[in-house]
């Protein structure tokens, strides 16, 4: 797995108010869209394309499209639904595929709630968006999913990753052969006893849209 941690001022300062409890929802919401189209701008820089000529006013000119079938995003319910619009800012006509996974807050193993994603996935490129890379335990299981459907590469983006999220993911993904990429904008200290990112910046599902009991 290749893991890129995000070193570009404007990432760490919008990041920095991200973590500050005193930023409310409609600010948490509008940073975590600027955030995840600047990772996108690094996470996308191996997307598929093919040549193509174009005809200019002048002349014509050699120029590159998305190649078809085109990437596919992939938010993990509920949290990472507060990062589609930033990455779709940059992908436009991707097509969205949707995964609903929730943490069993007891035993921190993840389960799958909803899907809906196209039955096969060969030749795609995806792109799986979950803010928070905590214990890992969502991730390897959508990276799996996407995996036994036939994905060619999957790029997860996270705001935050632990390294015992990192570790999990390098240990649940070594029998994969398609390349699995994580871009994040920070890398944090550690888990804490409730599987909570440390600094961290709380519950980004809760920060997002609000406490849902
Ligand atoms: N999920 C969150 O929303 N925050 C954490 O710190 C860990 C998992």
């Amino acid at each position: 797995m290749r893991v890129h941690v995000a070193d570009h001022p404007l990432i760490s300062h919008k990041l920095s108010v991200l973590r500050d409890a005193s930023t409310d929802s409609p600010t948490f919401r509008r940073l975590t869209e600027e955030l995840v189209t600047l990772l996108a701008y690094e996470a996308t820089r191996e997307v598929s394309v093919e040549p193509v000529e174009v005809t200019t006013p002048l002349t014509t000119a050699e120029g590159v499209r998305l190649t078809s079938p085109g990437p596919l995003v992939v938010p993990i319910l509920r949290a990472g639904l507060g990062m589609l619009e930033g990455m779709q800012r940059l992908l436009p006509t991707a097509e969205v595929g949707f995964l609903g996974m929730i943490r069993n807050e007891e035993t921190f193993q993840a389960e799958t709630y909803a899907e809906r994603l196209p039955d096969r996935l060969d030749g795609r490129q995806c792109y799986v968006l979950d803010p928070m890379l905590a214990t890992g335990g969502t991730l390897a299981m959508a990276i799996d999913f996407l995996v036994q459907r036939g994905a060619k590469e999957i790029t997860a983006i996270t705001l935050l990753s632990a390294p015992e999220g990192i570790e999990r993911l390098e240990r649940d993904m070594a029998h994969i052969d398609a390349p699995i990429n994580l871009f994040s904008a920070g890398l944090d200290e550690r888990l804490d006893e409730n599987g909570y990112i440390v600094p961290g910046l709380g519950d980004a599902g809760d920060r997002l849209y609000g406490v849902v009991d």
